[in-house]
């Protein structure tokens, strides 16, 4: 079984996705945390890129240099995503690296980079892949897709705290600026933008408890069960 979860930047996708993956025993793939570790990347490397992205003609080169991997910590019982052997995870929460994530993922040939390892990872078996174009490009077969949103201010609050809890110093403000400019740039650029799949169930969670969320989604999954 293939479940996507795409929609916008801080609706708890992840969360919700790492939740289900447990419930029901499946591989959980973070598909943003590939695009900021390549953001990573280009930033410890300074590597040029721009809003109207593929500024450097070829980026071929450069993207045979990145290797990505998830691993799994064996005390948290989560993966975690290496470059080229390197665990990034805390690295690629910082405000440097969600502030030009949107550009960098804008980039052809890293979408198609990307987008050909996460198909790649069907092989792993039952998988739920959250992103902004999982149900659209990356499995556009996948059993269960779901759509998350909420209010703006209820994104604004929930990543504030998030960070402020892993010890990383941000203001709301800079969070409500980085959401706007993300879900602006994902949802209008060329290669494959963020949009609802015309299948997707629409999950608005402004109103719901992470368990609320979770069980939205079990019984999602219930009920294509009986389908089949
Ligand atoms: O999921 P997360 O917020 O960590 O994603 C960071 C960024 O990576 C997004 O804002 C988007 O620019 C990019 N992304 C993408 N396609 C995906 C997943 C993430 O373009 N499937």
């Amino acid at each position: 079984m293939i479940i996507a979860i795409d929609g916008y930047s801080s609706c708890g996708k992840s969360t919700v996705a790492k939740a289900i993956a447990k419930r029901l025993k499946l591989n959980y793939i973070d598909s943003g945390a590939m695009y900021r570790a390549v953001t990573y990347y280009f930033l410890q490397n300074n590597i040029p890129f721009s809003k109207t992205a593929d500024v450097i003609a070829d980026y071929s080169s450069i993207l045979e240099n990145i290797q990505i991997e998830f691993i799994r910590n064996e005390q948290t019982g989560q993966s975690e995503i290496y470059l080229n052997g390197k665990n990034i995870e805390a690295e690629i929460r910082q405000m440097d690296v969600s502030d030009n994530v949107s550009y960098v993922s804008a980039i052809k040939s890293v979408r198609k980079k990307l987008v050909a390892m996460q198909q790649q990872m069907s092989t792993l078996g039952n998988l739920v892949m959250d992103g902004r174009d999982i149900g659209t490009t990356v499995f556009p077969n996948a059993d269960l897709k779901i759509f998350m949103t909420a209010s703006p201010e209820v994104r604004v609050y929930r990543r504030y705290h998030e960070l402020i809890e892993k010890g990383i110093k941000v203001t709301p403000d800079e969070i409500r600026k980085n959401i706007e400019l993300r879900d602006y740039e994902d949802t209008h650029r060329e290669e494959s933008p963020l949009r609802k799949p015309d299948d997707a169930i629409i999950l608005d969670n402004t109103y719901m408890s992470r368990d609320e969320q979770v069980q939205f989604v079990l019984d999602a999954v219930a009920k294509l069960k009986k389908a089949i």
